[in-house]
């Protein structure tokens, strides 16, 4: 039996249906920019497989530095225990974290991240006996997949089974150029009322509806206003941290600085599943007790997994060095100059760049949702031609890894413009 066919058999695969789907492609290795599959293709993973990779794949110091880790120490339970790993790994992002961060909380995943930064917000209200239990968020968001995240997170068609079971929400309306006042005006109606525990968005660029960007001095705003009402900023840069605008945190390009920060993606260079939120000296502050109760009661199996530490503190020491952020450099440079030449495409709705993503929106007749009929062309067009690039509906994006030369992002750029000049 086929290894695919055995997949079918027993694997159930994320978004993705059960039924008339094609089947999914067999990766035997993954070396750099390229995934390889078991037909002998070499593909350009030119979405860092879902974001998270920074590096390339299969990167050698991180191996060495896994495959150290693991046979010194795999796990140990991280209540009343500690290990070097995790103590460098904090010191390490706190180096690089906007200024008034103080503490590291680790967890497994970007979910989590966010679960940890909504409850440590609820909580830091709660133990000072304040009654504010509103959270607000933007229009269109994605905090993941877990019931928290998926509540702060846009409602639409993948949370629609689950409605009864999300908490409320405010959602502001998604920042434009031509609405700021009226947003501007929502925003602090909400926050004026008293009652707003946290204000969570991700900073810049909203990722999974799209790739949407917004202004940051405008976010700079919403961030300063909070703070005049007492409410917490939530920063989740799971998918913007670690380079992806151009600086190392999107948090980087403004002026006020988030309460609370969620990392994950892109964290262990893309190799192992981890989860950080870490926060200021003023919310540590509201914990401090020797009473259980005050005490923030939350934990996985596998906080700050040693192996995964590890491999977050390689990735740390590659993405600090000069080479990785002149390659951040030219890939922005790159990807700004092909959304300059590709401005008026008639077939384009919109094309943007920020740091090293770009982002294309197809005109479509009808649906420009997620389910566009448009990614059933999208898709293999570029995979018949070894590039991986994963459609959001009418929508495709580039964020490939910092690995990726001037040549293979010039092929991936030299595909979109080949499929710009043959479609409709
Ligand atoms: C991917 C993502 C998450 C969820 O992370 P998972 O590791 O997939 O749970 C949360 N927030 C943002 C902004 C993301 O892009």
């Amino acid at each position: 039996m086929s290894w695919v066919t055995r997949d079918k058999n027993v694997v159930w695969h994320p978004f993705t249906p059960l039924e008339d789907v094609d089947d999914p492609l067999m990766i035997t290795g993954a070396e750099g920019v390229y995934l390889h599959t078991s037909d002998g293709r070499k593909i350009i993973d030119a979405v860092s497989s879902w974001w998270v990779n920074l590096h390339g794949h299969s990167h050698p110091y991180i191996a060495k530095k896994v495959s150290e880790q693991v046979a010194r120490l795999e796990h140990v339970i991280f209540a009343g225990f500690t290990h070097q790993p995790a103590i460098e790994l904090a010191e390490n992002l706190l180096s690089v974290l906007p200024e008034n961060q103080s503490k590291i909380f680790y967890s497994d995943n970007g979910s989590t991240a966010v679960e940890v930064a909504l409850k440590m917000a609820f909580q830091y209200w709660y133990n000072q006996g304040f009654e504010k239990k509103r959270v607000i968020a933007i229009d269109g968001a994605y905090h993941g997949d877990t019931f928290g995240s998926m509540s702060v997170g846009e409602r639409g068609d993948f949370t629609r089974p689950f409605m009864p079971f999300l908490f409320d929400v405010d959602y502001i309306d998604f920042p434009y150029v031509d609405n700021q006042h009226e947003v501007l005006h929502q925003f602090e109606t909400w926050v004026s009322r008293g009652d707003v525990a946290a204000f969570i968005f991700e900073p810049l660029v909203q990722g999974a509806s799209g790739m949407r960007i917004y202004d940051g001095q405008f976010l700079d705003r919403l961030i300063s206003i909070s703070k005049e009402y007492d409410v917490l900023c939530i920063a989740d840069e799971v998918m913007t941290g670690f380079g992806r605008t151009g600086e190392l945190f999107a948090s980087d390009h403004l002026k006020n600085k988030p309460d609370i920060l969620c990392l994950s993606k892109g964290l262990t260079g893309g190799t192992m599943a981890l989860g950080v939120t870490s926060c200021t000296e003023q919310i540590v502050e509201a914990y401090r007790s020797p009473h259980l109760t005050k005490a923030f009661l939350h934990g996985h199996s596998f906080t700050a997994n040693p192996i995964a530490c590890a491999a977050a503190n390689a990735s740390f020491e590659l993405l600090m060095k000069d080479e990785c952020k002149q390659a951040i450099q030219r890939i922005s440079n790159s990807q700004s100059r092909f959304v300059d030449r590709n401005r008026a495409r008639p077939n384009l709705k919109d094309i943007r760049s920020m740091g090293t993503i770009t982002a294309l929106e197809f005109e479509t007749e009808n649906d420009s949702s997620y389910f566009s009929e448009m990614r059933n062309t999208l898709y293999p067009f570029f995979l018949s031609r070894n590039i991986l690039l994963r459609p959001l509906g009418n929508l495709i994006y580039v964020l490939p890894p910092y690995v990726i030369t001037a040549e293979q992002l010039g092929q991936v750029h030299a595909a979109i413009e080949e499929f710009l000049d043959t479609c409709p």
